[in-house]
C-alpha cells in the first residue's frame, strides 16, 4: 500500500540520504516523499524521483512535518540529523521526533535503520 514518507537530513548527513535514496529508488517511487526543501530538493535533483518540499528545515520545515505526523498524515520519517553538531534549531529537531515517537511511525535516523524499515515497506 502507498505510504507518505518525509525525508530529512542535516548537512553533513545529506550525501548519505541521496545516496541511500539512490540505492532504494526502485521501492521509494512507488510512495509519496516529502522532505525539508533543501533535503527534498537535492534528492529530486539527484536520484529524478518527486519529492514534496516543505520549508527548509531551520525555517519551520521540521514543525510542517511534524503538524503532519500529528495529523496522522506521514506514515514514515527518515530523519538523519547529525550526532556531532549542534543546530540553531534543536528545539523543532526534539518536537519532530518526540511527535514521531508519539504517533508511533517507523523513524529511521541511520542508513542501517532506514533500510530495515525500507524492507518491511516491500
Ligand atoms: P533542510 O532542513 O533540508 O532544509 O536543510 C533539514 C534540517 O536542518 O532540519
Amino acid at each position: 500500500m502507498k505510504k507518505t514518507i518525509a525525508l530529512i537530513a542535516h548537512d553533513h548527513c545529506k550525501e548519505d540520504l541521496v545516496t541511500w535514496a539512490q540505492n532504494h529508488m526502485e521501492i521509494l517511487k512507488q510512495h509519496d516523499l516529502c522532505g525539508t526543501r533543501t533535503t527534498a530538493t537535492k534528492i529530486s535533483e539527484e536520484t529524478g524521483l518527486d519529492v514534496f518540499a516543505f520549508l527548509s528545515g531551520p525555517k519551520g520545515g521540521d514543525q510542517q512535518i511534524g503538524a503532519k505526523i500529528a495529523e496522522g498524515k506521514i506514515d514514515v520519517l527518515i530523519f538523519f540529523w547529525d550526532p556531532l553538531a549542534s543546530m540553531p534549531h534543536d528545539p523543532d529537531v526534539k518536537a519532530l521526533l518526540r511527535l514521531s515517537v508519539l504517533a508511533n511511525i517507523p523513524t529511521a535516523s541511520n542508513p542501517a535503520t532506514a533500510n530495515l524499515v525500507l524492507n518491511f515497506l516491500k
